[in-house]
């Protein structure tokens, strides 16, 4: 949660002072992209390393609070910095999952000792986060997870498997989800831990997708050892964690996060990219094409103002968490439209078999393979839909065979029950 500061220096201070100093501190224009779907060890490093600029200039972790590291400053101090700072070079890798989701949720959920130490050894550019939530088995039924955590004197022991993990090659913790109580109903058997990436039984594997991104891990976990303290929020308390983790992944995954710097683009895109495809493919006299410009700029103000709204709204108690599942749905919607008008602007130009061309047309044609990913990261959008007819207009809940019987009795394919014996 997003605590400010009464006595903070003005956000128009606070501009002033950011612009100064990224003009003296950091690079413009950006060489290479630090955001793109393919990060390799020189990019995390020099990610780290911006972010520990960052921190020594006192730009970092600007709306988290200073005992854990941050400036304590409000959302509208970041999104003047993110202005600012758009064109500089930023350490954008460690934006999501790291600060936006990971790093939230240990603020609102975590221990004193796990605030201080993981948050801010985020801000200081020394760690990463990640996120092992998903399962083989499927992601959008969270809750019925497999992977197990067992007591072992004080601490426990993990086996399973997750995977869809971003970036989790490059994290040095994860937010792992466990299940504790097989004899409770599948929400209350829960617990939250957080697992060292290269604890010892950890084998993580990386998964190339059709695009050639290789953002995702898959992980195996025999016999991983984890103490007591490794336990966020209560025992069997995770999906109080996990549901809090999941409102901060829709707010950043639906751009609304107050814990981003500077501006994400996908796959080397951004939507802001659209009259440039139009240029680029001398396009941009067509009135056609002029139009799907127009289309964009008003669903891009519309896309600005809900999440300003919707925001504001959970802030002030008039909508429930689960509304930032308005931002995730509409961001999803959005970026899929822009991706087909960007497509259709570029026409032919956006072919990519077996053209060893980097142009902006062959850009638009990569991404287009990766279209599907903003309906189902962050949860899917038929999950985001669920969720804002059960959760925010209170209509009737889907039926669920498996609700209040003990996860144990549950049925499940045979898959599931090879791993779970
Ligand atoms: C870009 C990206 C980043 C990701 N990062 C991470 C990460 O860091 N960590 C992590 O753990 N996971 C991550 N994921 C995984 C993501 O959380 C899952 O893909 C998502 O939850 C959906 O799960 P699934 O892919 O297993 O699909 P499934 O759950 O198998 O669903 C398949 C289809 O069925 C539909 N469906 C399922 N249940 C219902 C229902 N009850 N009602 C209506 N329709 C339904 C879904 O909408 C979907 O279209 C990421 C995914 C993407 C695309």
């Amino acid at each position: 949660m997003v605590t400010e500061n009464p006595a903070a220096e003005s956000v128009e201070s606070f501009r002033l002072r950011a612009r100064a100093w990224l003009a003296e501190n950091m690079r413009r224009p950006v060489e290479g992209e630090s955001g793109r779907k393919t990060a390799e060890e020189e990019d995390w490093r020099r990610a780290r390393e911006l972010q520990r600029r960052l921190y020594e200039g006192g730009f970092a972790g600007i709306c988290f609070p200073r005992e854990y590291g941050g400036l304590g400053l409000s959302p509208a101090h970041q999104r003047a910095f993110t202005e600012e700072a758009d064109g500089y070079e930023m350490p954008l890798l460690l934006n999501i999952p790291t600060f936006a989701i990971c790093a939230a949720t240990i603020l609102d959920m975590g221990g004193e000792d796990q605030k201080r130490e993981r948050i801010g050894a985020a801000i200081r550019g020394e760690e990463v986060l990640c996120q092992f939530l998903s399962e083989p088995g499927g992601g959008s039924d969270l809750a019925g997870l497999i992977t197990r955590a067992d007591r072992d004197g004080d601490g426990w022991v993990v086996n399973g498997a997750k995977t869809w993990s971003t970036w989790a090659y490059a994290a040095d913790w994860a937010l792992c989800l466990a299940r504790t109580d097989w004899d409770a109903p599948k929400h209350r058997g829960l617990t939250m831990f957080l697992m060292p990436t290269k604890a010892p039984g950890v084998t993580m594997r990386r998964v190339r997708m059709v695009d050639g991104s290789d953002e995702f891990c898959e992980e195996f976990f025999d016999n991983v050892v984890l103490p007591a303290s490794a336990v966020v929020g209560e025992v069997n308390g995770g999906w109080t964690v996990a549901s809090r983790q999941l409102v901060h992944e829709k707010t950043a995954v639906g751009g609304g996060s107050p814990y981003v710097s500077g501006r994400l683009r996908h796959g080397g895109l951004r939507w802001e990219d659209l009259p440039e495809v139009a240029r680029v493919t001398g396009r941009v006299d067509d009135p056609a094409v002029r139009e799907e410009i127009g289309e964009w700029v008003a669903m891009s103000h519309v896309r600005d103002q809900l999440i300003e709204r919707v925001s504001r709204s959970i802030g002030d108690g008039v909508l429930p968490p689960a509304a930032t599942a308005f931002m995730r749905l509409f961001s999803a919607e959005a970026s899929q439209a822009a991706n087909d008008a960007m497509l259709r602007i570029a026409g032919p130009a956006a072919v990519v078999g077996g053209v060893d061309e980097p142009g902006l047309g062959r850009l638009v044609g990569v991404r287009q393979l990766m279209r599907q990913e903003s309906s189902l990261g962050g949860g899917s959008t038929e999950i985001s839909r669920n969720i804002i007819s059960e959760r925010v207009l209170g209509m009737p809940r889907e039926y669920a065979a498996d609700r209040d019987v003990p996860f144990r009795e549950v049925r499940r394919g045979r898959g599931a029950d090879e791993r779970r014996a």
